[in-house]
C-alpha cells in the first residue's frame, strides 16, 4: 500500500494528493445538523450533498439529513434561484423544519447565485426561516465552512439584546461526545450557556426503534437569538470559531475571546480559569480530581511516551490541541500538518512548540497527506495521530496509529468519547500508551513479553 510513495521530496504548488480535508459544505451541514428543527440544504447538484451526507453519515454512524436544490444543465447556465423557491416550497410543505439552513456549493458559486436576494424573495411561512452562507469549495476546507454557516445562523437570526447572565459558546467543530463534556464541565462550573450549534442528540441519539427527523437537542431558534444579549461569548477553537465570533461581536456588540480548544492539561486549566472568572465560583473538588487522576496517569505511563517521535495531522484547532496534550505526555512532535490552509497554524503552532525543550518540528498548513508520508519516509516516527485516512501511511511504514479527529470512518463509538477536558486528555493518554505498548509487545523477544509493565 502507498508502495510508490518516493522518498524524494519535489516542492508542488498545483496539485493536492491524498487531500488531509474535504470540502466546505461538510462543515457547513454539520453545523446545521446542530440546531433544532433545521433542515440544511445544499444549493447545487445533488452528487455534492449525497457525498457531504455520506462523509457525516460514516463518521457519525448516524444519518446526516440533508436536502438539495438539485441543479441539472438548465440550473447550472440559468442559475438556481428557481431551483431554490421550488426546493423551500417543498421542504416547508413535506418535511417542516423551523429553518432551512442553505449552503452553496462549487457549481452554484462558479455560476454567481446571489443567494442574499433570493432568500429575501422567498414567500415564507409564518415563522418559518431560511438562512444562508456561502462555501464555495475552493477555498478554505469542512473547519471554514463550519464557521460560515454558525455565522449564517448569527447574521440572520441574532438580535441585539439586553444583557443577560448567560454566556455565548462557539464550540467549534467537534464532536456530540466534546459537548456534553463541555456541557458537563459548564455545569459544575455553575456557567449558564448557549452553545451554537449543539450537535449532541442529533448525531449520537439512542436507539429507541423509531426515526424522527428532528431529534430532540440542538441549539433552537429562541437560544440563537437570545446569543445576541448574552454577557459575553467563547470561541472555542480559533478557526472554526473565528468568523461567527466576528459577526456576534460587530452585529450585537457582544465580547468574544477566541481560545484554543480545552484540549490538554494546560488548555483545559486555562478554560476553567475563564469559566472560574465568569461564575466567581471555585473549580469544584470533582474536577479537581480528575485533574489529578490524568496527571497520575500522565506520569505512571511516562516511560512509553518519553520522547517517542510523533506525527500528528488533521483540522487545525484538532492538531493544536493535540499538540498541546502530546508534548505535555512528554511526546516528541515532529511532523504536525493540516489540510486546511492558513499560515496562523504555523505560527501557532510553533508557539506551543517553544514552551518545550524538543526538537523542531517540521509544521504545515495546505499539506496532504502524501507529503506526510514523504516525511516519514524520510525520518520515521514511532506514532502517527490522525483521522483514518492515515492508515494507509501507517499500514506502509508499520506505524501504530491514534484515530483522533474527522473524519474518522473505519471504527464505532469515538464520536461519543471527548478529546476535550481532563477526561478528554485521559482517554487520549490511555489510547496512546495502549498503541506503544501493543507495539512494544508485537516486536519484543519472548522473553520480554511481560504481563506486568
Ligand atoms: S463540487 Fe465542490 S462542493 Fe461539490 S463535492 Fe466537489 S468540492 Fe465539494
Amino acid at each position: 500500500m502507498l508502495d510508490q510513495t518516493p522518498k524524494e521530496i519535489i516542492s508542488r504548488s498545483g496539485v493536492c494528493v491524498n487531500p488531509m480535508k474535504t470540502c466546505q459544505p461538510v462543515g457547513a451541514l454539520y453545523a446545521a445538523l446542530g440546531v433544532h428543527k433545521c433542515l440544511p440544504h445544499s444549493h447545487g447538484s445533488q452528487g455534492c450533498v449525497s457525498y457531504h451526507r455520506t462523509l457525516l453519515t460514516r463518521h457519525f454512524k448516524e444519518p446526516a439529513v440533508a436536502s438539495s436544490s438539485s441543479f441539472t444543465e438548465g440550473a447550472s447556465v440559468f442559475g438556481g434561484g428557481a431551483n431554490l423557491k421550488q426546493s423551500v416550497k417543498n421542504i416547508f410543505d413535506v418535511y417542516n423544519p423551523d429553518i432551512i439552513a442553505v449552503h452553496t456549493t462549487c457549481l452554484s458559486e462558479t455560476i454567481g447565485d446571489d443567494l442574499n436576494s433570493f432568500i429575501l424573495d422567498l414567500d415564507l411561512p409564518d415563522g418559518k426561516y431560511v438562512v444562508h452562507c456561502n462555501t464555495p469549495s475552493y477555498v478554505g476546507s469542512h473547519v471554514t465552512g463550519f464557521g460560515q454557516m454558525v455565522a449564517g445562523f448569527i447574521k440572520y437570526l441574532a438580535k441585539k439584546e439586553e444583557k443577560s447572565d448567560r454566556i455565548g459558546i462557539f464550540p467549534g467543530f467537534v464532536n456530540p461526545g466534546d459537548i456534553r463534556e463541555l456541557k458537563r464541565l459548564l455545569k459544575l462550573m455553575g456557567v449558564s450557556a448557549i452553545l451554537l450549534p449543539d450537535p449532541s442528540d442529533a448525531l449520537d441519539g439512542p436507539m429507541t426503534g423509531i426515526y424522527e427527523m428532528f431529534p430532540e437537542g440542538g441549539c433552537g431558534l429562541p437560544e440563537i437569538r437570545a446569543i445576541g444579549g448574552v454577557r459575553q461569548a467563547l470561541a472555542l477553537g480559533t478557526l472554526a470559531s473565528k468568523e461567527p465570533a466576528l459577526v456576534l461581536k460587530s452585529q450585537c456588540g457582544v465580547e468574544t475571546a477566541l481560545i484554543p480548544q480545552p484540549m490538554g492539561v494546560a488548555n483545559t486549566d486555562a478554560f476553567l480559569r475563564r469559566l472560574m472568572d465568569i461564575s466567581g465560583q471555585p473549580v469544584p473538588k470533582e474536577l479537581e480530581l480528575e485533574r489529578g487522576r490524568l496527571i497520575d496517569l500522565m506520569l505512571d505511563a511516562n516511560q512509553y511516551f518519553y520522547q517517542k517521535k510523533v506525527a500528528i495531522f488533521g483540522d487545525p484547532d484538532t492538531v493544536t490541541g493535540l499538540l498541546s496534550m502530546a508534548l505535555e505526555l512528554g511526546l516528541f512532535p515532529i511532523y504536525v500538518a493540516t489540510g486546511t490552509p492558513g499560515e496562523a497554524f504555523v505560527k501557532q503552532c510553533q508557539d506551543i512548540i517553544a514552551q518545550y525543550d524538543v526538537p523542531e518540528a517540521k509544521i504545515k498548513a495546505s499539506s496532504d497527506l502524501f507529503e506526510l508520508h514523504q516525511w516519514i519516509k524520510n525520518e520515521r516516527v514511532d506514532l502517527l495521530i490522525g483521522t483514518s485516512y492515515g492508515k494507509q501511511i501507517a499500514k506502509a511504514e508499520d506505524i501504530p496509529m491514534v484515530r483522533a479527529g474527522f473524519p474518522i470512518l473505519d471504527r464505532y463509538g469515538h464520536a461519543y468519547h471527548p478529546l476535550i477536558g481532563y477526561h478528554g486528555a485521559r482517554r487520549l493518554a490511555e489510547l496512546v500508551a495502549g498503541a506503544l505498548m501493543d507495539r512494544y509487545d508485537r516486536d519484543c523477544a519472548d522473553e520480554d513479553l511481560d504481563v506486568v509493565m
